[in-house]
């Protein structure tokens, strides 16, 4: 059994054949499937599809591509949202200074207020952090983000980071770009990473793992990544299956059987 711990079901790449795409996540052994809804519109979305299918929850916040857009609706609209018993954390949340979609000062201020929007719904946080390393890491300490814990998706930094994150209490998730060519980086830092720690994402329909690099991502694919994690840390399938299984559950809240 495998968990897509992160995936974006409610985006337009999947509105003509998403069925067929939960059919073969469950057909590749993937029992539970969690959509992360990034803006308003998708919101409701995300939600209807987690509720129409067993296997599929729903993360729901402002992703720091949108926070430019963020206004006195946002917060009171997710404080009502996220108390459906689908969703299962807030996110996903953080700052990209790579693309820079939203004003940097703007993408800070978001940030620190949604750590304390998931707090107040008692929810654990799914961290997106792109070139922000040491901000990310100050505004997650500087906010005591240990007392939500959660996830930081799509890793990218370097082990060091990913201790201080583990010490907070974080799981690291690693995405299908671990089979990239030129992930060496990552790679290096997941054999580091217990397995205790570690989760197994797709992002899909974004960062298709090797075979299928090019095409567009689906959550059946989240076993390439977890193939490549048992390669790496020479350890069998079954045991990363299990382990980051056990892991999302956990980081998740949700009861086991
Ligand atoms: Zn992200
Ligand atoms: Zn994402």
């Amino acid at each position: 059994m495998l968990i897509d711990s992160h995936a974006h079901l409610e985006m337009p790449e999947f509105k003509r054949d998403l069925e067929a795409v939960i059919q073969r996540a469950k057909q590749s052994g993937v029992e539970y499937i969690f959509t992360v809804g990034t803006e308003k519109k998708d919101w409701t979305r995300a939600l209807e599809i987690a509720n129409s299918h067993p296997s599929l929850y729903a993360i729901l916040g402002v992703h720091p591509h949108n926070a430019k857009e963020i206004d006195d609706q946002t917060y009171p609209t997710l404080r009502e949202l996220c108390r459906e018993k689908k969703v299962k954390a807030y996110g996903e949340i953080g700052l990209d200074f790579f693309r820079n979609l939203s004003p940097r000062e703007v993408q800070l201020k978001r940030f620190r207020e949604q750590i304390a929007l998931a707090k107040e719904l008692r929810l654990p946080i799914v961290v997106h952090d792109r070139e922000a390393h040491p901000e990310t890491l100050e505004i997650l300490k500087s906010e005591k983000a240990e007392e939500c814990g959660g996830i930081i998706h799509c890793f990218s930094g370097d082990y060091e980071m990913a201790k201080v994150c583990m010490d907070m209490g974080f799981y690291i998730s690693v995405p299908g770009s671990i089979t990239f060519k030129n992930a060496e980086n990552l790679r290096g830092v997941v054999k580091r990473i217990p397995i205790e720690s570690l989760l197994i994402e797709t992002d899909a329909p974004f960062l298709t793992p090797e075979p299928f690099r090019g095409k567009r991502n689906e959550p059946s694919y989240v076993r390439y990544t977890a193939e490549k994690v048992a390669e790496l840390k020479k350890i069998s399938f079954e045991k990363v299956a299990e382990a980051t299984t056990a892991n999302a559950m956990r980081v998740y809240r949700m009861k086991v059987g």
